[in-house]
């Protein structure tokens, strides 16, 4: 048995969904542990290409069991939509393949109006929030004022539980924003529509994964965004509300004592940053423009446009650090190959001294760049398979980018699709 983390080591859209699709062979379960349906992984195989938002991305291999633990924000609404896609496209989603943690807490109808409201209260102070609901379904939660999937199985407990917490967020919506209050009919009509929907995937994931260890069954831990969004050690407040590191894995997912054997850490060849906050290596004008161009850089759940910049070898050594991760996987290197020169943002300076460590938020921001450049290949490096195919100055590379980072880069992927991969 062993036990892996696909984790991102940036600002997240590093192709993490393109891994845990690619490794889900080696694996009998794959479990989401945080964060909701507010960014995308997409995933390309040989049944089409799927933007998924908070299924796991294992969904489309025969005889794994995805599981979303009691980490993540349940949207059922979010969650039924994406089913029927992904359904539509012929992949079976039954309650073998899918199983729903029975502890993990309902993001409810009011979280995505607050979310929105609330951005719209701070305007030009906002923190770029997708309006999924998820930074205030997170603070209810760890407040005590939702409710957990479970309860859908217990309609009169969950009426009595939800008429408690409707009274309060009543007084938020009407008393703080001037918003429309919910009824017990508007949460009922919702319950009936989407919870019923879910209802049959509902069960005591803790309870499968024990047994699953106990068989000794191979179980991937699947994140959402990366390192430098993760709630507590990425670029507060610009984070996410959840942790996207390794380490909560094993208590987001249901398995509270598992041991992690190999955390893969991935890595884009060079930067993306989708929504605000600090982000020193940012490119702007044209060099922007054809990065982002090159690299298809628009969100899959929003179509925003990412920021991108070179890659960021500071802010990717910390991010290495948080994960603890065992390997890494450098995506995306073939949209390198237009450059004559590949750029890297090898260190920062900060109040005028040269530093290699990942400031404290509140002074990334006068954190500057500074630039190196290795000779690029300039070839289409796409269909290579094998690292001795790799051109040279790509395989130099990838070994600076390994050095200065200091973890083994495993995996380089020169394409979207599930064997565009060269393994190490
Ligand atoms: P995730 O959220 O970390 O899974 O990342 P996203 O799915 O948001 O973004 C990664 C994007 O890059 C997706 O559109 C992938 O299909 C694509 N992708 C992943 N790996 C590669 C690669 O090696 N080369 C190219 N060209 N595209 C890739």
């Amino acid at each position: 048995m062993s036990n892996c983390a696909i984790v991102g080591i940036n600002w997240g859209d590093e192709g993490k969904g393109r891994m845990v699709d690619l490794l889900t062979r080696d694996y009998d379960v794959v479990v989401r542990y945080q964060g909701g349906g507010n960014a995308g992984h997409t995933v390309v195989n040989e049944k089409g290409k799927f933007a998924l938002h908070l299924l796991p991305s294992g969904i489309f291999r025969d005889g794994v069991v995805n599981i979303l633990g009691n980490g993540v924000a349940l949207d059922c609404e979010s969650l039924w939509t994406e089913m029927q896609d992904v359904v539509s496209k012929g992949v079976a989603i039954t309650p073998e393949n899918l199983k729903i943690s029975d502890r993990a807490s309902l993001l409810l109808p009011w979280h995505r109006d607050l979310d929105a409201l609330e951005e719209a209260r701070l305007a030009d102070k906002k923190y770029g929030s997708t309006k999924q609901g998820i930074a205030p379904f997170y603070s209810d939660k760890y407040q005590k004022k939702t409710v957990m999937a479970g309860e859908l199985l217990y309609p009169d407990k969950l009426w009595e539980h939800l008429e408690g917490i409707l009274e309060w967020k009543n007084l938020t919506l009407e008393k703080v924003y001037g918003a429309k209050p919910y009824t017990m009919d508007d949460l009922k009509a919702w319950a009936a529509d989407f919870g019923e929907k879910i209802k049959p995937f509902i069960c005591d994931t803790g309870a499968f994964l024990r047994q699953a260890q106990k068989d000794g069954k191979n179980i991937l831990f699947e994140a959402q965004l990366g390192s430098l969004r993760d709630l507590d050690y990425g670029i507060y407040p610009m984070t996410t509300s959840s942790n996207a590191i390794a380490a909560y894995a094993p208590v987001g997912s249901g398995l509270p004592s598992a041991r992690i054997d190999k955390i893969v850490g991935v890595v884009k060849a060079y930067s993306s940053c989708v929504g605000e906050g600090p982000f020193t290596c940012e490119w702007f004008g044209e060099d922007a423009e054809k990065l982002r161009e090159a690299g298809a850089e628009y969100g899959a759940k929003t179509g925003r446009p990412r920021r991108v910049g070179p890659i960021d070898i500071v802010a990717t050594r910390y991010g290495v650090e948080c994960q603890g991760a065992t390997d890494i996987a450098l995506t995306k290197l073939d949209v390198l190959s237009y450059m004559d020169k590949i750029p890297i943002c090898a260190h920062y300076t900060l109040h005028g001294q040269q530093i290699d460590y990942f400031p404290f938020p509140a002074v990334l921001p006068e954190a500057k760049p500074v630039m190196e450049y290795m000779d690029g290949w300039q070839c289409d490096i796409s269909g290579v398979r094998t690292w001795e195919d790799l051109p040279e100055a790509a395989r130099k590379y990838v070994e600076y980018v390994e050095r200065e980072i200091g973890c083994r880069i495993t995996y380089v992927s020169v394409g979207p699709e599930r064997d565009s991969i060269i393994i190490r």
